[in-house]
């Protein structure tokens, strides 16, 4: 029975924590249930604002439409080769509830991705990654409802168009589906990743050596790692980090080196560098720094923060402040990872 509500505060709703308003609010939490709303003649033309944890979006305005809290649960295994075991899982399941129920069953693939808020249904929205993995490397494939005609289609890996914190569903098919489940492509026997950020010290200091590694460990490294640097959404709002890293031309990147001998880079292809965001603000001068009841966090200046009782107005006066003193100081445009409403 669906329960639409009016008049809703989306403030427990996103991790930002920012007071916006709902004109109408419901809880999905089957695909039945999702059916029924999509036939509800009186909701026919009333837009419709997709939320799962929250964790990725910064609210600018009060919605005056439908929030529409996908809870859809559920793991299950769907089927098993030799090498793998695919399990699905209901787009409102908590992401971080699905990295353990795996890594719990020895099924390898998500362990880096431990500790990411949010739900498996947005997963695929922006190819979440983290500590040298992204989801398109154990994707299988998706469900989804189009959202006017309740059309069900299944997306494959090519479908998605995964890119860096990218996916179709960013760009050409962006608000027309909702995605209803998730099947993963699990390894029954690891390959582990653990060159990327301070993984392989953490173990250390874990006493882990190289014949004890494990999926068990990584994820554990991870959640360590992630807990001593990244700010807790249920203790000061953020939505993890806020800019995308740039990708920009060697050529350029060659360049800025000259003028600042310490900015790191990374080769993606032959002729690109992905430079971190976090150190261009930095350098620029934001980490730390408090603008009325915003800022940039204190050990990681990729993330801006709500201090207290901060609009979305206000966070993206400050991105935009941020933006233009990175775009004036290197001559890089740095773009949201985040989506705004
Ligand atoms: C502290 C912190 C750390 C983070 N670290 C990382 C990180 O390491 N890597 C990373 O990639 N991200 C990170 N994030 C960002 C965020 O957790 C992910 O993007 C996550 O996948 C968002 O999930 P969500 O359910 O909260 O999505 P929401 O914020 O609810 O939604 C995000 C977008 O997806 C759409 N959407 C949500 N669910 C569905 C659905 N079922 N069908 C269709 N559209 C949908 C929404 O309309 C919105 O456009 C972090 C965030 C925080 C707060």
């Amino acid at each position: 029975m669906l329960s639409i509500q009016s008049h809703v505060s989306l403030k427990p709703y996103n991790t930002f924590g920012i007071a916006a308003r709902a004109r109408y609010w419901v809880a999905i939490e089957s695909e039945e249930d999702l059916q029924t709303l999509l036939q509800l003649t009186e909701f026919l033309d009333v837009p419709k604002l997709i939320l799962g944890g929250g964790s990725n979006v910064l609210l600018t305005r009060d919605v005056d439409g439908l929030v529409v809290k996908i809870n859809i649960q559920g793991i299950e295994v769907v089927r098993e080769d030799e090498l793998h075991v695919y399990v699905r899982a209901g787009a409102g399941v908590h992401w971080h509830q699905l990295v353990q129920h795996c890594v719990g069953q020895n099924l390898a693939g998500l362990e880096n991705l431990s500790l990411i808020p949010g739900t498996v249904g947005a997963a695929p929205m922006q190819n979440i990654g983290a500590y040298g993995v992204e989801i398109e490397q154990v994707f299988d494939q998706l469900e989804a409802i189009h959202m006017t005609t309740g059309e069900r289609r299944t997306f494959r890996h090519a479908d998605c168009r995964f890119g860096y914190r990218e996916s179709v569903f960013k760009h050409e098919l962006k608000g027309q589906y909702i995605i209803t489940s998730v099947t993963f492509r699990l390894d029954k026997q690891p390959t582990f990743h653990t060159s990327y950020g301070a993984i392989r010290e953490t173990l250390a200091e874990m006493g882990v050596s190289d014949d004890q590694l494990s999926i068990q460990a990584i994820s554990e490294a991870v959640i360590r790692i992630r807990r001593s640097k990244l700010p807790d959404p249920a203790e000061i709002g953020n939505a993890g980090s806020f800019f995308k890293n740039p990708e920009i031309p060697k050529s350029q990147f060659d360049q800025l080196q000259e003028q600042f001998p310490t900015m790191p880079g990374y080769p993606v292809g032959p002729d690109r560098v992905k430079v971190p965001a976090g150190w261009l603000i930095e350098q620029a001068g934001w980490k730390g720094k408090r603008v009325g009841n915003t800022g940039v966090h204190s050990k990681q200046a990729l993330v801006l923060v709500n201090h207290g009782d901060a609009t979305g107005e206000e966070v993206r006066a400050l991105a935009t402040r941020v933006q233009e003193s990175v775009e004036a100081r290197f001559g890089v445009r740095l773009m949201p990872e985040v989506n705004f409403v």
